[in-house]
């Protein structure tokens, strides 16, 4: 459940229950999907909530409103101390937070002069449960970055995202592993991907992606951990020869993947890298002092 009687959401400036917050009908954003949108995650740490990386986020979220041509008037910082506020009013800690830029009425294919924002949050649970998921080579490829701005998170192009999860489920899998349209592997639905290869992490290079947050926070810890990784075009028999394979995103986090097209790793996933970088990502989120080190 996203909302209830008590929830409140922020809509251009404003707190107001999440019940009596309405949209137009008219809007471009519902009939062409031309509206921008951002996924940030909140956590409970020793010095209270902390919202993991709002600048990026925000700047993400300036950066597709910029490229969809879609004015907005508020700065990373404002929209950052609205969301604090928004977790506040709302008495959540461990929280997924939903910035939303859409458009008001027009029917016409030209982006809008005036936009509004909404702003929601709620409770967060894991993205797979406690499931290990179960990945299947998608028919659906990732769009062809001539025809979209890929590296944006536009509305629109998560029908895409709908496409390929809405297939692996039907077929008995819980995500799809999306090609590019020259037939090397992109990204799942809502995730990038990495795979582990003879002690070396490997991970689709920009340009077919939306390079995540998380997938940048992998790298950071890459560095830090001194554990090599290439950014690169890789095949489907690459991946599915791996070591060991993990989604990273602010929903998914880190998370162990089981098998492609039924394909189990080689590794068993607690010796593998994406383990020890899921433990370090979860202190870093939840601020914990832990030290790390490779063995
Ligand atoms: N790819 C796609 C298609 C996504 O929707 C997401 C989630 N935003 C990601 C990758 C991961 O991005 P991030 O780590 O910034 O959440």
């Amino acid at each position: 459940m996203y909302y209830n009687q008590n929830t409140i959401c922020l809509l251009d400036g404003k707190y107001l229950k999440a019940a009596d917050a309405g949209a137009n009908f008219y809007s471009q954003s519902l009939h062409y999907g031309n509206g921008v949108f951002e996924g940030i995650r909140a956590y409970e740490t020793h010095k209270g909530v902390s919202i993991f990386k709002a600048e990026a986020h925000f700047e993400r979220l300036l950066h597709s409103a910029e490229v969809m041509q879609l004015p907005v008037s508020y700065s990373v910082q404002e929209l950052v101390e609205m969301s604090y506020e928004l977790l506040k009013r709302n008495e959540l800690t461990d929280a997924y937070i939903r910035p939303l830029i859409y458009t008001e009425a027009n029917m016409s294919l030209n982006s809008s002069q005036r936009t509004h924002l909404f702003m929601a949050a709620w409770r967060w649970e894991k993205l797979f449960k406690d499931k290990i998921p179960r990945l299947m080579t998608s028919s659906y490829q990732r769009p062809n970055p001539q025809a979209f701005h890929v590296e944006a998170k536009v509305c629109g192009h998560y029908v895409n995202s709908i496409l390929a999860t809405n297939e692996a489920r039907r077929k008995g899998f819980d995500d799809g592993v999306m090609l590019d349209m020259d037939g090397y592997v992109a990204e799942a639905s809502g995730a990038n991907i990495f795979y582990e290869k003879n002690e070396v992490l490997y991970t689709p290079a920009p340009g077919h992606i939306l390079p995540g947050i998380t997938r940048a926070t992998v790298l950071e810890l890459c560095k830090e951990l001194r554990i090599k990784i290439v950014e690169k075009k890789i095949t489907l028999e690459e991946l599915k020869a791996a070591d060991g394979v993990f989604l990273a995103g602010t929903a998914a986090e880190i998370t162990q993947v089981h098998s492609i097209d039924d394909q189990t790793p080689v590794m068993r996933w607690e010796d593998t890298f994406g383990f020890m970088l899921q433990k370090k990502y979860e202190d870093l989120v939840k601020q914990r002092e832990r030290r790390w080190t490779l063995i």
